[in-house]
């Protein structure tokens, strides 16, 4: 492939563990196929400034102009272009050179890049699962009406997405997506109530950020999930169902119609479907690693345990509501998590102050843009000073 024809991407969130794996995607690439063409960050942003300085993108955004300040210092004589602020990201994502953007931005802080990549008709590598929680309709519509692709990069809905591709879409029955069951499974409620932040960021097979291995814990990352397929797939609520799987190989299922179950393996690493979603439709030799069929294993199936882990129901509450029941309940858990990881509330405090928020928050069968935001910053507010 000739230079000028490679893919230039931007990173939205390009410090945290998926976008850490994107960056040693196009390392390993070795500029064949792929360009780091823009970076972002929001906190620590040192190791942004080392990043620019090792892939020297066309610019690089932070969220704001103090950021900015420090950034443009540490990559002086560099050549590369720093952007703040929501102006500077929509610039640097709309730039007619870019092709692809990854938005790796963790929460409802996503919705603002995915949106702008949308706007500007980019193809969209989505791993914020926040930003179709918060928004589905809303964004697949704008998808549809730019010609913006989205390809998914959330593990199970990447599978999902290859999945598919061995029938037609009404050719589908349902979806099955698969959960690790997370560092709890097998606990019981009792044992839940005194577990540590520690305890419930250690996740069996996957490394992630903070917010998404507290997620994995309370099973909310599922019931986050659920509601991504649905709209990211246009599935019906009862099409779309969740099965424990501890070793996490097959990374989801697709049922269709005659019965045959179409499922894609790999083993629990990331650069897979970010790869994928970067060359996609194409297929590349990686670095990741390949599964080894000729050791024993066994990979086992379980009915997920849903009192024990009540944020699963959650999800499929919020999946058949819709309206503003997403913004309520994303924001409540993200408020949720950062108490708990900050000591404040107990880990089954999680899904109960989620469900309050939802039971109680102002529901708008068919919200706005504003409306949405009104509600996220409504369940943040009365997370903030719920009491146990
Ligand atoms: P992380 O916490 O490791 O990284 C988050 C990134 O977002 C950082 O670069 C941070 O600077 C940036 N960020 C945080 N708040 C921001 C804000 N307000 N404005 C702008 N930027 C901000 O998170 P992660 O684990 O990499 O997850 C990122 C997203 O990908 C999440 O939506 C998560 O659900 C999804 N995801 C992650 C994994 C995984 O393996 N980590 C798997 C599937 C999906
Ligand atoms: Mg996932």
């Amino acid at each position: 492939m000739p230079p000028g024809d490679r893919e230039n991407i931007v990173i939205l969130g390009s410090t945290g563990s998926v976008g850490r794996s994107a960056l040693d995607v196009i390392e390993h690439d070795g500029g064949v196929r792929l360009r780091a063409h823009g970076l972002s960050a929001h906190s620590r942003l040192g190791p942004l400034v080392e990043q620019a300085l090792a892939f020297r993108p066309r610019s690089v955004a932070c969220s704001d102009p103090a950021g900015a300040a420090f950034v443009a210092d540490g990559l002086k004589g560099s050549g590369v272009e720093v952007v703040s602020g929501r102006d500077g990201l929509a610039r640097m994502v709309g730039d007619p050179a870019v092709d692809r953007v990854l938005t790796a931005i963790v929460g409802a802080a996503g919705l603002e890049g995915t949106w702008a990549a949308l706007e500007a008709g980019k193809t969209v590598a989505l791993a914020n699962k926040e930003t179709l929680v918060l928004a589905g309709p809303l964004v697949m519509d704008l998808a549809r009406r730019r010609g913006a692709k989205i390809v998914p990069v959330d593990s199970e809905h990447s599978a999902i997405f290859q999945a598919m591709a061995a029938g037609r879409p009404g050719e589908v029955r349902r979806v099955i997506l698969t959960s690790s069951g997370g560092p709890f499974r097998g606990k019981t409620a009792r044992e839940l109530a005194s577990v540590t932040p520690e305890q419930a960021l250690r996740h069996p097979t996957w490394k992630m950020g903070p917010k998404i291995s507290i997620d994995s814990a309370t099973l909310m990352n599922k019931a986050l999930e659920v509601i991504e397929a649905r709209w990211l797939f246009g599935l019906e609520p009862d099409q779309i169902e969740v099965v424990v799987h501890p070793e996490s190989i097959v990374h989801s299922m697709v049922e269709f119609v005659d019965g045959s179950i179409v499922a894609q393996l790999s083993p629990p690493d990331m650069k897979l479907p970010i790869q994928y979603a970067f060359t996609y439709p194409d297929r590349v030799a990686g670095s990741c690693p390949l599964l080894d069929l000729t050791r024993a294993m066994s990979l086992s199936f379980e009915p997920p345990d849903r009192d024990t882990f009540p944020a699963l129901e959650l999800g499929y509450e919020v999946m058949r509501r819709a309206g503003t029941a997403g913004a309520a309940l994303n924001a409540a858990n993200e408020a949720a998590v950062g108490r708990f990881l900050g000591g404040e509330i107990g880990f089954l405090d999680i899904p109960r102050a989620c469900r309050r928020a939802l039971d109680t928050h102002p529901f708008d069968p068919r919200p706005t843009l504003d409306a949405l935001w009104r509600v996220d910053a409504w369940a943040r507010l009365e997370v903030g000073r719920w009491k146990p």
